[in-house]
């Protein structure tokens, strides 16, 4: 039987939710551990997210909804783990329609997820709002509420992360992009250049550069196809924060974000950004239409104000479903790159770090493995 090889050093390329994961998971189990971004840990896509934790979106295929449900339960663990504070928001979410269509589709998912084991309730507007005082819904409109999702502080995680490991001994370069990756003659792992003109020895990488993962891939000869899906996320500024948890109104998805802020974000809005803005101009216009829908469901809103929005790309592999382990022909160059990135960061984390340990690769990750994407002959069908 061939043994694996544990390997001395690893560079983690791309420190968000995914990255920091890995290498977090990597470091406590005494693996030397580099993270490398291009700029701060915590700040790319991770920072603005809608951050909503949950399985309940993820009905498509039942293999992707598997690996989400662990993925809530990798959250409760790590927060035992680590400590829930400044990141851990586990209050629940909320979701309620405004056309028979959409209402038909809402209890209909309920059913489903009831049928998998999943917690979910249809309460009544007029019960929600015992829950959420400040929201203006019908009183017998049916509101499904899953009260074991969440919403995370995506750049605190990030941070706690990080921190853990880089106190156990992990190394940081931050500020500073990867520019290559080098390998020897069978095609193994050897090397990371930088920015900064410096290269360092190291014997795997974990590609988890976000949107900029294919560009990263690249650095090893692998076509890595990803979508095009930008999004739009609009933090306004408020002296109370009205809403509780994390929720799918009509028109509109709305979360608090601290003490003084709520997040918006609506898919309605994300369709707009091509024909609005270039992705790079600050996008106001986009912003006022967040702010002025979510006013339609939290009236005291409307004294709020626009802090910050981003445009920001998805991370996301061709046919929607995240692309983790290694690459069969590039021995020690892993993928760990995913939309759904804030739920299945903690899982997937654990889940990479063991195969790197074990060269064990784990079932649950089967649809979802990086060869399905053969370098140079495009991409295949959806996973089973
Ligand atoms: C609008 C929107 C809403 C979303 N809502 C949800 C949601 O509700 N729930 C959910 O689970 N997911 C959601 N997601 C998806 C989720 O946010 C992402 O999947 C996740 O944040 C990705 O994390 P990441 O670590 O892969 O990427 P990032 O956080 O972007 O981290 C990648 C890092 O790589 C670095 N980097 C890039 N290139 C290089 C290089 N060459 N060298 C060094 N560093 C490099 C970058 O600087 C960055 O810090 C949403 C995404 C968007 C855009």
């Amino acid at each position: 039987m061939e043994t694996v090889k544990r390997p001395r050093r690893v560079a983690v390329i791309g420190v968000g939710i995914l990255g920091a994961s890995v290498g977090w998971n990597l470091s406590r189990r005494g693996v030397q551990v580099v993270f490398i971004d291009a700029g701060r840990p915590g700040e790319g896509v991770t920072d603005w997210s809608f951050s909503w934790v949950n399985a309940s979106n993820k009905t498509a295929l039942k293999s992707y909804f598997d690996l989400n449900v662990a993925g809530m339960a990798a959250h409760r663990e790590l927060a035992r783990a680590i400590g829930p504070d400044s990141w851990w928001y586990p209050s629940g979410h909320l979701r309620w329609a405004d056309d028979r269509a959409a209402e038909t589709k809402l209890l209909e998912t309920a059913s489903l997820l009831t049928s998998w084991d999943y917690r979910v309730e249809v309460l009544t507007g007029a019960e929600v709002r015992r829950l959420e005082p400040a929201l203006q819904l019908p009183d017998r409109v049916p509101v499904a509420f899953c009260a074991d999702e969440a919403w995370v502080h995506g750049r605190h995680l990030v941070e706690r992360l990080v921190g853990q490991a880089v106190a156990a001994g992990a190394e940081h370069r931050f500020g500073t992009a990867v520019r290559g990756i080098g390998t020897d003659a069978d095609r193994r792992i050897r090397t990371v250049a930088l920015s900064d003109g410096s290269v360092l020895d190291v014997d795997a990488v974990v590609n988890a550069a976000g949107p900029s993962a294919s560009e990263v891939a690249r650095f090893v000869a692998r076509d890595l196809p990803m979508r095009r899906e930008p999004g739009v996320v609009t933090r306004i500024g408020c002296t109370r924060v009205p809403v509780r948890r994390a929720m799918h109104a009509p028109h509109i998805e709305i979360r608090p974000h601290g003490d003084a802020e709520v997040v918006l974000h609506s898919r309605e809005v994300d369709g707009l950004i091509d024909a609005l803005i270039d992705t790079e101009a600050d996008p106001p216009e986009l912003a006022q239409r967040l702010h002025e829908a979510a006013c339609h469901v939290v009236p005291e809103l409307r004294d709020a104000r626009i802090a910050q929005t981003r445009v920001v790309q998805r991370p996301i592999p061709a046919d929607g479903f995240p692309s983790v382990g290694e690459v069969p022909s590039v021995p020690g160059y892993y993928e760990a790159v995913s939309h759904s990135g804030i739920t299945l960061g903690p899982v997937i984390g654990r889940l990479l770090a063991s195969e790197i340990l074990s060269g064990t690769r784990d079932a649950m990750l089967a649809d979802f493995r990086p060869e399905r994407f053969p370098s140079g002959n495009g991409w295949p069908s959806p996973p089973r």
